[in-house]
């Protein structure tokens, strides 16, 4: 509840890093507290990620285990003045928050609600988000450090704690010094229902296609004008509205999706993003943007289209799969929490899917954050005991698993 007070609201506009100074305002707390615990490497780096090592209680050669969270908040909603509620014993009403009566947490909305009934429930007060994304992933961390410090007994490898700026908007790893890091393998703690562990995500492209059009005085534009809007008008009606689209999918079916488009007379530019599970997908889904951009060129003679294409992220099941005890280290540790492991795929991308690709194996392990980016976000305080469980269960089956 203390870190949610602290303003860490993500800019999109800046091209700074982090993006938003105030982000740092948490992070020296965090690397404050640490310090206070008695791990003396901790750091805020000047790219505002925070480094420390929980040290290894145990002499067994095991692999150094990294976990990872966020302290940004989407900048979709204001994280200004955020005033958390404990309610405690959540009794299976409807939660109206007290600052605008109109915003109202209900169970119809939020089922997962009437399975949190007893815990204690944490919201915002109407004004704001709750920014449990992810601060519920830091107060997990940060209370595994603790746990971990005050019971040297549990014996366990050396952990890695990596807290990034900026995940909300797509560049939380830019500036993460791997090296340094030096772990082998890592979890973030940035998913939601308790028991879900989420091992893949999409596969991601930017696809830009713009269309040339041929300028001309309007007086005397006979068959020399064509006009670019209009090409690019009749190609968005050859995008089908009842399939490919994220209005119309979801599972595991992929999509491209126009999330911008701008032009004149002589050019317009539509820029897309192109999502698949299957990586292989994409190619095929920007040779069709392709095919339909030909027709619409060839509907209107003298126009041309360019179609660029950039990488974004892949789905991070492609490195898990080689590396299979990242997800069974974490599947075992939830079944020794007493929770039934539910593998989901996550329909975006995370720092995890990233972090995979840059050499740390990391899927996404469940906080209890729910109801996020809104006024509704909320978090149950016993999710978040039971994330730090699984998180102690990891390293004890880490290290058994490296018994010889
Ligand atoms: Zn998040």
């Amino acid at each position: 509840m203390r870190y949610v007070q602290i303003d860490t609201t993500a800019d999109p506009n800046s091209d700074t890093q982090p993006s938003s100074m105030k982000q740092k305002d948490l992070s020296k707390v965090l690397v404050q507290e640490l310090l206070e615990m008695g791990i003396l490497d901790a750091e805020l780096d000047e790219h505002g990620y925070v480094y420390a090592t929980i040290p290894a209680s145990s002499d067994k050669k095991v692999p150094v285990i990294c976990f990872c969270s966020h302290v940004d908040t989407a900048p979709d909603c204001s994280g200004t003045n955020v005033k958390p509620i404990l309610h405690k014993s959540y009794n299976g009403n409807d939660i109206v928050l007290p600052d605008d009566e109109s915003i109202v947490i209900s169970t119809k909305n939020h089922p997962y609600l009437l399975q949190r009934i007893g815990d204690d429930i944490i919201t915002a007060s109407g004004k704001t988000l709750l920014g449990a994304d992810d601060k519920a992933g830091v107060a997990i961390i940060m209370d595994l450090a603790k746990y971990l410090i005050q019971h040297p007994e549990i014996e366990h490898g050396k952990v890695r704690i990596l807290f990034t700026p900026d995940e909300e908007i797509g560049r939380g790893v830019a500036k993460v010094d791997m090296q340094k890091l030096g772990a082998d393998f890592g979890y973030t703690l940035d998913g939601g229902d308790r028991g879900h562990l989420e091992g893949e995500s999409f596969s991601a492209d930017g696809c830009t296609i713009v269309f040339q059009g041929v300028s001309a005085h309007p007086g005397y534009a006979k068959n020399k004008m064509v006009n670019a809007q209009k090409v690019a008008a009749f190609f968005m009606t050859l995008l089908p509205s009842d399939t490919w689209c994220p209005e119309q999918t979801e599972g595991y079916q992929g999509f491209v999706h126009p999330v911008h488009m701008e032009g004149g007379l002589e050019e317009a530019k539509i820029q897309f993003i192109v999502r698949d599970f299957d990586t292989a997908k994409l190619a095929e889904y920007e040779t069709k943007l392709g095919s339909m951009a030909q027709e619409a060129i060839d509907k209107f003679p003298g126009a041309t289209y360019t179609l660029s294409v950039q990488e974004q992220y892949r789905n991070m099941r492609e490195i898990l799969d080689q590396q299979p005890h990242v997800m069974a280290f974490a599947k075992e540790a939830y079944l020794l929490s007493g929770l039934n492991p539910e593998i989901k795929n996550i329909r975006g991308g995370t720092d995890g899917s990233r972090l995979s690709f840059m050499g740390l194996p990391c899927p996404n392990i469940f906080t209890g954050e729910m109801g996020i980016h809104s006024k509704q976000e909320y978090v149950s305080v016993q999710d978040m005991e039971k994330a730090v469980e699984v998180c102690v269960n990891i390293l004890k089956v880490c290290l058994k698993r490296y018994e010889i």
